[in-house]
């Protein structure tokens, strides 16, 4: 057997993203209810068992790992871990580490992150305005926020904004964000809000805002250059020739990326979703836990959930009313 993971589509599976936590220190209003409950602690993966689960994907071929949560940097110990991946970028196995943050931890870990190897980090992050910040993440503050973008790029780490596009919300801001961004020589995703978890709250804050939409608005002030690069995921990217800023469009609930798909989510228990956009996962903790001196039950188990990859998702917004398809929250899957 090679030590890669091809599904039966023969696309390669490469990338992974593991959710370390499911708790976060914000409350976003598309993304946890304001009480979420959250997993004891015995069922979410130790550090060391992290460590194993990453591995062993690493072995398998996974060239990139991306680090998620909840927010990952409130995971208790998370720098051990990052540090101890750091050795896979050493030998090489691992191209690239790096996360998906909110950016309020930052200032304290980003130099140790930037040490594990650490290269670019996406921060979270829908709007410029104080009292709309805290809106939108019910316990979030700003200030804190851009702190930890300042600490991090002082650290030498490359940032890409993420921002969730909710109409009514923050496209007023479309262009102050990107001019933000380009003072501060960082690129830029907008995301389509996805139906997860019971999306509470998201009527209050804003809307669906097609991602169409923006682009054509960025249209009319800059000149956009479309880029052929992909990543085998959902997003597509233009050039803002004024500016050089990469400006990225994640629309997660159309198929046109499927058939190039390379990645798998990991969650903070151990259950590996194939799909984003389907619930069939492999439950991969126990393979893990009662083998603890023998990996091959884990690798045969990884093998048989690749092998289980669907060739796509069914995600249709148009065909709902926005009350959650999904009943798994993105904190969940880390998105
Ligand atoms: N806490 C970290 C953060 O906010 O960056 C990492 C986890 S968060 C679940 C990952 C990304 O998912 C964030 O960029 C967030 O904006 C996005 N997200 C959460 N819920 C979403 C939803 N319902 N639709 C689209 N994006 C969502
Ligand atoms: Fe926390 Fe990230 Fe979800 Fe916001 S999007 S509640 S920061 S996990």
């Amino acid at each position: 057997m090679t030590n890669t993971l091809v599904d039966p589509f023969q696309r390669a599976v490469n990338y992974l993203r593991v959710s370390v936590t499911d708790r976060c220190d914000f409350r976003c209003v598309y993304c946890m209810t304001e009480n979420m409950s959250f997993l004891p602690k015995k069922e979410l993966l130790s550090l060391e068992e992290l460590d194993r689960m990453c591995s062993a994907f690493i072995n398998l071929g996974v060239k990139k790992l991306r680090i998620t949560g909840g927010e990952p940097l409130v995971r208790r110990g998370i720098m051990t871990f990052f540090d101890a991946m750091a050795r896979h970028l050493e030998s090489g196995a691992l191209q690239e580490l790096t996360l998906t943050t909110n950016g309020s931890q930052l200032s304290r870990f980003a130099k140790d992150l930037a040490a594990a190897g650490v290269k670019r980090v996406n921060v979270s992050l829908d709007t410029l305005n104080d009292e709309k910040f805290a809106r939108v993440t019910r316990w979030g503050r700003l200030s804190q926020v851009i702190k930890g973008i300042d600490a991090a790029q002082a650290a030498g780490l490359r940032i890409k904004i993420n921002a969730v596009a909710l109409r009514g919300f923050n496209e007023d801001e479309l262009l102050d964000l990107t001019k933000w961004c380009a003072d501060r020589d960082m690129d830029m995703t907008w995301i389509e809000v996805m139906p997860m978890g019971d999306m509470e709250g998201i009527e209050r804050i804003g809307q669906f805002w097609p991602l169409g939409d923006v682009r054509a608005q960025l249209g009319e002030h800059y000149t956009l250059s479309e880029l052929s690069e992909r990543t085998g995921g959902p997003a597509r990217y233009v050039r803002l020739e004024e500016t050089g800023q990469k400006i990225g469009f994640i629309t997660p609930l159309s198929h046109n990326f499927c058939e190039s798909c390379n990645r798998v989510r990991l969650t903070c228990t151990g259950e590996l979703y194939m799909c984003l956009g389907q619930e069939d996962r492999a439950a991969l903790r126990d393979a893990l836990r009662e083998n603890p001196d023998d990996n091959a039950p884990l690798v045969a188990a990884i093998r048989t959930a690749i092998a289980n990859k669907p060739k796509g998702h069914d995600f249709d917004y148009s065909r709902q009313d926005g009350d959650g398809q999904m009943s798994r929250h993105m904190s969940h899957t880390g998105g």
